[in-house]
């Protein structure tokens, strides 16, 4: 209160151990669901990918400056975000696209989050996949962690390793977003439910987000799905939004068999890293 200059905001880290399951389109969604919420968002993209951050926002156009200037002092953090006109308090820091990973340090990018955390209400940063380097300096800033995996056994067994590997470091059990679950393969006991990954990964769930053709289109044309909150995957980011302010939302009815039983208080997904000022 007599410290005006007080970090307030929060950092939170999507990572997935494999790679492609959706860890870009949930960082540019949540960030347009929070951002629809009233809240100033900082997306980072730590990672160099066939998808990129700026691309699935559609930003890349006007990207000026990147984490590596900012990295190397060439510009303050907050002068390098780039704003989305589209939505209200939403920016973006782009990646270097002909850097390493490596040339960026642990140290580095909790010293970027550091600058970020007093101008905005979240910082999200975009993991790269793997274990390695990039994912650990993804992972060094992070209050919460958000790990992302596709109902896939390969999916899965990576995500178990990062699960083991987020609470090594410090940072308490990451919580999950299940991505491109499609119901009907569920329903015929063709594709692991939400309770089968629950049940190997032993998380607490943030969200199930459907399968979502639109979500191809909508990335291909730099328009998060989100942006349209009555699409149905737009709604599941939405209602991730609000799980993470602390809402109790219930999972979204993918169809019976899958909602049944996990419509329960979801208020204290996040139990590390709350005090944040
Ligand atoms: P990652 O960042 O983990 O590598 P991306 O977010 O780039 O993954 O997603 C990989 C691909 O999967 C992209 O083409 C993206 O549009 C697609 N995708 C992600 N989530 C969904 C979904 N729920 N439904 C349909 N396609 C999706
Ligand atoms: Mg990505």
């Amino acid at each position: 209160m007599d410290h005006p200059q007080v970090a307030t905001g929060q950092v939170i880290t999507i990572t997935s151990g494999k790679g492609g399951v959706g860890k870009t389109t949930t960082t540019a969604n949540i960030g347009v669901a929070l951002a629809r919420r009233g809240k100033r968002v900082a997306v980072i993209d730590a990672d160099i990918g066939l998808r990129n951050l700026d691309v699935v926002m559609g930003l890349e156009n006007r990207v000026v400056y990147n984490l590596m200037h900012v990295v190397r002092g060439a510009v303050d953090a907050e002068r390098a975000l780039i704003r989305d006109k589209r939505v209200e308090g939403l920016m973006m820091l782009a990646a270097d696209q002909h850097s390493d990973k490596d040339d960026v340090s642990q140290d580095e990018m909790i010293q970027v989050c550091e600058d970020l955390r007093p101008h905005v209400d979240y910082v999200l940063v975009d993991s790269p996949a793997g274990i390695e380097q990039g994912f650990r300096n993804a992972l060094a800033p992070a209050d919460r962690v958000i790990l992302v995996t596709t109902p896939e056994v390969s999916a899965v067994r990576d995500a178990d390793r990062v699960v083991g590997l987020v609470e090594a470091a410090g940072k308490g059990a990451p919580v999950l977003v299940l991505n491109r679950i499609k119901p009907d393969l569920v329903a015929r006991g063709d594709m692991m439910s939400t309770a089968d990954v629950l049940d190997i990964l032993r998380v607490d769930i943030l969200g199930v987000v459907p399968e979502d053709a639109g979500i191809v289109a909508a990335t291909n044309r730099g328009e998060p799905v989100a942006l349209d909150a009555a699409s149905r995957a737009g709604r599941a980011f939405h209602n991730i939004a609000a799980r993470i302010e602390g809402e109790t939302v219930p999972l979204l009815a993918l169809d019976e068999t899958e909602s049944r039983g996990f419509l329960k208080s979801l208020s204290s997904l996040f139990r590390t890293g709350q005090d944040g000022g």
